[in-house]
């Protein structure tokens, strides 16, 4: 079982908590970083748990936009280029915010956006893309018009004409277990061919466990099998099929070893 999106360097006691979760079923997880400190602690991470923790490099557009935060993409760039980039399964989380500013975007966002993105076509590198709601089109032509070969747009929330023009573009798509609560997210999950799906915890981020968001809660890599099992049942699939499937698309999309197969 493959979480293709944690913050591993997020939680708290984390080479503890990862070893007791790949007891209890998880494979691997592919875990972007949010900044340059979080790029290090995952690399350290990584070191400690050869063929589990697969870092991706990028500097998160969810936080305040400042001169230092190009600078510090700069700088995270540079080092990819430079062959940090054998260190690496993807470039992300990068892409456009939504809850901290509102279309078209700062200029510094979508230079850091638009860098990352030339960064992940120049290093054959897929790209971990957020960008959600009124970001999801945009994001959507800035990678077609830089050439973006290997996406996927975590978390997806986007207007449904937009879900289906990622999906027309080949890029991936990844669900949360949000889906178990969410219509919407089941809805635009059906956009997408099952080769085209991923399943993420998006950890330690709370997720929703009633529609209202009434009440949350802290997810772990663990929780991946709930996205299995809700779309087995949306597949009318069972949920080995699914796993299976779905598991295979985060080790293809992120050229992850065949070690990492299915432990069910
Ligand atoms: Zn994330």
């Amino acid at each position: 079982m493959i979480d293709s999106h944690c913050h591993l360097d997020l939680y708290p006691a984390a080479e503890d908590q990862l070893s007791s979760w790949l007891k209890q079923g998880l494979t691997a997880l592919v875990t972007p970083s949010t900044d340059s400190a979080s790029l290090q602690r995952l690399l350290v991470l990584a070191r400690h748990f050869p063929g589990r923790v697969f870092p991706a490099a990028g500097v998160h557009p969810e936080q305040p936009v400042t001169p230092q935060l190009l600078e510090q993409a700069q700088q995270v760039a540079r080092w990819v280029r430079q062959g940090g980039s054998r260190q690496l399964c993807a470039i992300g989380e990068v892409g456009l915010p939504c809850y901290s500013q509102e279309p078209p975007y700062h200029p510094i966002s979508r230079e850091i956006f638009a860098l990352f993105a030339r960064l992940a076509v120049d290093c054959d590198l897929p790209l971990i893309v957020h960008a959600v709601h009124d970001a999801a089109a945009l994001a959507l032509e800035l990678l077609q018009q830089l050439g973006v070969r290997r996406a996927v747009f975590h978390w997806l929330k986007a207007p449904r004409e937009v879900a289906q023009a990622i999906a027309a573009a080949g890029y991936c798509a990844s669900l949360t277990p949000e889906i178990c609560c969410m219509q919407r997210d089941g809805q635009l999950s059906d956009c997408f061919p099952l080769t085209q799906l991923l399943a993420e915890t998006d950890g330690p981020y709370p997720q929703r466990l009633t529609a209202d968001g009434g009440i949350e809660d802290t997810p772990t890599p663990l929780w991946t099998m709930r996205v299995h099992r809700a779309l087995a049942a949306r597949r009318h699939l069972p949920e080995q099929v699914i796993a299976r499937q779905l598991d295979q698309n985060a080790r293809q999309l992120f050229g992850l070893p065949a070690s990492c197969a299915d432990k069910i």
